[in-house]
């Protein structure tokens, strides 16, 4: 016997976590802690893995709390949470402990009965990174797996920690480059590997998922989800078929189709399952990435796609596009769930998907084949669907390039369905989706250049602006609303729907109570009869909620858990909800329910909490006083005496500009922001005066900060 067989044969007979051959090979899934097949059961009294099975169902076997006592549901325990940015995250249950990731990618452990602190970890990301990601600083969770958590860091990061204490094991940067991508999603895992991808499709980036060692990090295999420069060479027959449908010099700006979100590891196929996002920039003439070379005209695969491989190895196994063509932003990225539905009196083993371009699609998950493409809210970029094929029929008036005018499509840009997490009840047969009822404007820019910096979009921004209309703004806040939609997949139909006042509302959850969990951007959580969509019961959150609920069990009693932090690309959108109700405030808390809680919030604050967030005070004295100087001068009056603002104009020192000079200078000089009233002040100040600006408000904001922390606010 060699002694290469003697290593397999030994590890093969112990089953070691971790043994390895000859010291560089992959490790052993773990065999204890959390494993492949404590998942795979997926026990209603834990939540192991983001979407709780690997199906991503979000469907709880738990009865407890049900349609019939859910009006006793009552706060059990809460903890404020130490960021004041969006929170987007589920929480995960093992062992009586919930593990959570909060904005800025920090994690906490607390006791899931008690809401103890266990620990709590931060990655220390540069805060200059908020002005490389696209919609905020948010985390959406950690994996578990054997003895440690992974979370994902917003400035492209995998790190492992350890379970009991925190502390980190290893931390590798896994993007190309921490220029461009970011990552905000939860990581998976599965098959003794750890699978994440990153977000970036409107800055330069190259879509990937990759999949690391669990228990050395190192990288076991990376898909491409875009062809790199042919000149190159193709790392597969994959890419290589790709790139006929790609024209011009695609990849000198990476070709996006990031994979920022959905990530579904399949047991029964053995596939990895995920979501690819808008192909680069969003107007396909701005560098002629649409004149593909053959049949598949402008495609640009594997963009706006759902896209297998097989788990082992990452090669490819099939991919189907929903949005050939896109130009309107319309990510697939949205959670990709598997559930086995009887279509037809046939049992099949399905993929069940509402990305953002407003159809719902039904795909058998072991070859890809389309099933079912139904619009489920109203579409105007597409006339249609080929009942055979799936692919979309669009609208001519919709390819805005072609046309040069102005469209405003339905879906919009932040889609029909974003990562707010569905959730399937095997109960009702029913999927759960929080849905944005929302158009978007799109204009090609013309002579567009790609840039060094910020959004690639090729549109143009300042012609689409809201105009300062107030009849204009009243119909678009009319026609701006969100809903919680009970799709029926199999009837293809609404069962109930529960329209909000505004989009942008929390991920679902579904349990065997016969119920459906969701918060709003209304500062509600709520439980709703799954089967008929009646309000049951709602807690007022303070804040804004869009991260998903989950449910967990220990010693018998059911908890609900969610976590409240308004946030993510929304806010920085046209403030919908600002107009009719008052901006959403963001006061970030994890909130934990049972029957018969009785644990208070303090009185929430008559006006927004916002919690000072600034970067170190770097600024020279003289480079401060001169800042001093100016912002009296030129800026006082609309931001405020001292850089204190009052309700109507952005106070600066809550600014995430801060953290970045060119940011400001481009605001300040540039004129970034002219659509929203901030026009240039280049006649007035040169770049070195914006710098000087910037240190000024970054010292304001660090000496209020300090009088907060004084006064125990
Ligand atoms: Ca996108």
């Amino acid at each position: 016997m060699k002694l290469s067989t003697w290593i397999v044969a030994v590890c093969a007979a112990l089953a070691l976590v971790g043994c390895k051959q000859g010291g560089s090979g992959p490790s052993a899934a773990p065999t204890s802690g959390v494993t492949d097949a404590l998942i795979a059961a997926a026990d209603g009294n834990e939540w192991l893995t983001y979407g709780r099975d690997y199906g991503e169902q979000r469907f709880s076997p738990l009865t407890q709390i049900t349609d019939a006592n859910v009006k006793d549901l009552g706060l059990a325990w809460f903890a404020d949470l130490d960021t004041a940015r969006g929170q987007e995250a589920t929480p995960l249950m093992h062992d009586g402990v919930l593990y959570v990731s909060t904005a800025w990618s920090m994690v906490k452990a607390f006791d899931a009965r008690t809401g103890q602190l266990k620990w709590s970890y931060d990655p220390k990301v540069p805060r200059e990174t908020l002005v490389k990601a696209c919609c905020d600083a948010v985390n959406r969770g950690v994996a578990l797996y054997g003895d440690k958590v992974y979370v994902a860091t917003l400035d492209g990061r995998l790190v492992a920690l350890d379970q009991k204490t925190g502390n980190e094991v290893w931390s590798k940067v896994v993007v190309p480059d921490q220029e461009n991508y970011t990552i905000t999603g939860a990581p998976r895992a599965a098959k003794g590997k750890i699978l994440i991808g990153s977000g970036g499709a409107e800055y330069r980036a190259r879509g990937f998922i990759a999949a690391f060692d669990w228990q050395t990090g190192e990288e076991a295999w990376r898909f491409w989800t875009v062809p790199g420069d042919p000149a190159k060479g193709f790392e597969n027959p994959a890419m290589e078929r790709a790139a006929q449908t790609w024209g011009g010099e695609w990849w000198k700006l990476g070709g996006g189709g990031t994979v920022w979100d959905s990530i579904t590891y399949d047991p029964a196929t053995n596939l990895v399952f995920f979501g690819t996002g808008n192909a680069e920039p969003w107007n396909p003439a701005a560098n002629g990435r649409a004149a593909a070379k053959q049949a598949e005209f402008g495609d640009n695969l594997y963009t706006s796609s759902i896209v297998a491989v097989n788990a082992d190895t990452g090669e490819y196994a099939w991919h189907f596009q929903e949005t050939p063509e896109d130009r309107w932003d319309y990510d697939s990225d949205a959670q990709i769930t598997v559930a086995d539905l009887t279509i037809d009196g046939e049992q099949k083993h399905v993929v069940l998907h509402a990305p953002k371009n407003g159809y719902f699609y039904v795909l058998d998950a072991k070859s890809g084949k389309f099933l079912s493409g139904t619009p489920w809210t109203d579409i105007n970029w597409s006339t249609g669907i080929d009942p055979v094929t799936g692919r979309p029929s669009i609208n001519p008036e919709a390819r805005y390039e072609v046309t040069g005018k102005l469209w405003v499509s339905l879906p919009g840009a932040g889609g029909a369905h974003s990562w707010q997490p569905m959730s399937f009840s095997r109960q009702t047969g029913l999927m759960y989706i929080p849905a944005n009822l929302a158009g978007f404007p799109y204009m090609a820019a013309r002579d567009w250049e790609e840039s060094e910096i910020g959004f690639q979009t090729g549109l143009d921004s300042a012609a689409t602006a809201m105009p300062a209309d107030a009849a204009f703004r009243q119909q678009n806040l009319d026609a701006t609303t969100g809903a919680l939609v009970a799709w029926d997949p199999v009837a293809r139909k609404d069962a109930w729907r529960h329209t909000y006042l505004g989009p942008w509302n929390g991920g679902t959850l579904a349990t065997a109570g016969n119920l459906v969990f969701q918060g709003s951007a209304t500062e509600e959580f709520a439980a709703f009869n799954a089967r008929t969509g009646a309000p049951l019961w709602t807690f007022p959150t303070q804040s804004g909620v869009i991260a998903a609920p989950m449910t967990y069990a220990i010693d018998g009693e059911q908890y609900v858990a969610v976590l409240a932090g308004w946030g993510g690309v929304w806010d920085v959108a046209p403030g919908v909800l600002s107009a009719k109700s008052g901006r959403p405030r963001n006061i970030s808390r994890l909130l934990v329910f049972k029957l018969g809680g009785t644990a208070t919030l303090p009185p929430a604050p008559a006006l927004s909490k916002r919690v000072l967030d600034p970067p170190a005070v770097t600024g020279t004295p003289e480079q401060i006083a001169r800042g001093a100087d100016l912002f009296g001068r030129y800026c006082s009056v609309c931001h405020g005496d001292a850089a204190v603002a009052g309700a109507l104009n952005p106070d600066l020192r809550y600014s995430g500009a801060l953290n970045d000079a060119n940011a400001i200078k481009a605001i300040v000089v540039d004129g970034a922001l002219q659509h929203n009233g901030m026009v240039s002040f280049k006649v007035a100040l040169t770049p070195a005066d914006a710098e000087a600006i910037r240190q000024y408000v970054i010292k304001r904001a660090n000496e209020d900060k300090a009088l907060e922390g004084r006064s125990g606010a």
